[in-house]
């Protein structure tokens, strides 16, 4: 089939990279020249392990084209996906203005009948506005279809080729099987595809996301519990999650959530929510819970550094939002940056592949150390805020021997409290006992 998508960033490049793969002919659309250039010339512009091989592959089969011409690039495709972005507006709502700005451009476009699906995360009622902005010019029979995304950043690929669902949500029968046809591949294992209304597709994107957040504010509020009460959330954690219907897989504390879905799709549900006068107060505890976690390790480092962390110097390790991925959106280091900077203290940071992002944001603000045990020099205390693999078993001897203090502040849960107080450290985690 032929296939356009509108948006290469981690969503378009992904889809588009994986359609080709099952033998699609992919035409991936972005405005942003400089990508196009990239992607073209083979250069990847995200990192997402297992998808550099693929897009590879595709690209040097022909089946994944990149251009920035959205007439050219929609005009043999069936189906045009609109991988576009939706970032929270001023009053915490989603901003449509990319998806209906393509859309309205979309119209005049078209020659013959095509499938035009939302990929982009978009609140309930969008596809019938984008139909009726492609509707306003054009002269052609089309269908419009909800078809959110459930990738997660880090294993993107890998949830692409083997979703644990596909969402469709359309009322057209004609576009109903051109959708079956497309995702066909990827369900092979027995996976649903699950048709639906386009409202209930948009919805349960945000359902989904808002009740993972749930979870992990939920599971951070039982950590804060545990260390004021005397108990260890990692006992907790797994005495519920054996329970099947609570589960074991995102009970984790930590210091918050982050990404570019998380934030801004609870807060929209909430707007989506007010839109309608229903107050969604579940959701607002959340991501008021939320905001305070990014910032739990600091009353820690405080209160070891006697409350004066002027001139002193701290080793940060991890700034993607989560491990695997160089997305620093919302990141929860970001904000431990920001506030370890504004009480003085200077900060030297490490992450295996989100500095050069971090850099294009925040600048000199840091230095960029070319290793985790580089940022150990001078450093006070150890600062751990992704839970990168390569951090989990590090070389504690030279930790050690590196710090001034041998201090180390772990928002991820990544060591074990009685090993780390053998070895003589000073520990600090999220919802644990002391080791006794
Ligand atoms: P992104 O910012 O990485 O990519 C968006 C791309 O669209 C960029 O490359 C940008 O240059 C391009 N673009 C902007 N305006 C354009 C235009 N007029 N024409 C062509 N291209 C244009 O965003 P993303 O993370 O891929 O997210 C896209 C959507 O998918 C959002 O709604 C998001 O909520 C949703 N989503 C994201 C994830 C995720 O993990 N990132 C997962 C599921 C759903």
């Amino acid at each position: 089939m032929k296939i356009t998508v509108v948006g290469t960033g981690y969503v378009g490049l992904v889809t588009g990279t994986c359609f080709a793969e099952t033998g699609n002919q992919v035409t991936c659309v972005d405005i942003d020249v400089n990508k196009v250039n990239k992607l073209s010339a083979g250069q990847i512009t995200i990192y997402e392990p297992g998808l550099e091989k693929l897009f590879e592959r595709n690209l040097k089969e022909g089946r994944l084209n990149f251009t920035t011409d959205l007439e050219k690039g929609i005009s043999e495709a069936k189906v045009i996906f609109l991988a576009l972005p939706t970032p929270p507006g001023e009053d915490g709502s989603a901003d449509l203005s990319y998806i209906l700005g393509v859309s309205e451009k979309l119209g005049p476009m078209l020659k013959d009948y095509k499938v035009i699906v939302d990929k982009s995360t978009v609140p309930v009622g969008t596809a019938d506005k984008v139909h009726a902005a492609i509707a306003k010019n054009a002269k052609v029979e089309f269908d419009v279809v909800s078809n959110p995304e459930f990738l997660r950043e880090g294993v993107a690929v890998e949830d692409f080729m083997k979703p644990d669902r596909v969402v469709i949500g359309t009322q057209s029968e004609k576009a109903r099987k051109v959708m079956g046809d497309l995702y066909a591949p990827f369900v092979r294992q027995g996976n649903p595809i699950i048709y639906m209304d386009e409202k209930s597709a948009e919805l349960t994107k945000y359902a989904a996301n808002s009740f993972l957040a749930t979870k992990i504010s939920f599971m951070n509020e039982i950590a804060i519990l545990c260390e004021k009460l005397g108990a260890d959330v990692d006992m907790v954690r797994r005495g519920i999650g054996s329970d099947d219907r609570i589960g074991k897989r995102f009970l984790f504390p930590g210091i918050g959530y982050g990404g570019s879905c998380f934030p801004k799709d609870v807060q929209a549900l909430v707007k989506s929510s007010q839109e309608v006068s229903y107050s969604f107060r579940i959701l607002d505890a959340v991501m008021d819970v939320n905001e305070k976690q990014k910032l739990f390790l600091l009353p820690k480092v405080n209160a070891y550094f006697s409350n004066n962390l002027k001139g002193k110097h701290f080793a940060l390790w991890g700034l993607a939002f989560k491990p695997n991925t160089d997305d620093i959106r919302e990141a929860p280091a970001l904000y431990i940056i920001d506030a370890l900077v504004n009480a003085g203290a200077t900060v030297s940071v490490f992450d295996p592949e989100a500095m050069p992002n971090v850099k294009g944001v925040i600048g000199d603000k840091v230095a960029y150390a070319e290793n985790q045990y580089a940022t150990l020099e001078n450093a006070d205390a150890l600062i751990i805020a992704t839970e990168w693999s390569v951090f989990r078993t590090p070389d504690f001897d030279k930790i050690g021997s590196s710090l001034k203090h041998k201090v180390i502040f772990d928002g991820r849960n990544l060591f074990d409290v009685a090993h780390m107080q053998e070895l003589g450290f000073h520990y600090e985690s999220v919802g644990r006992l002391p080791a006794k």
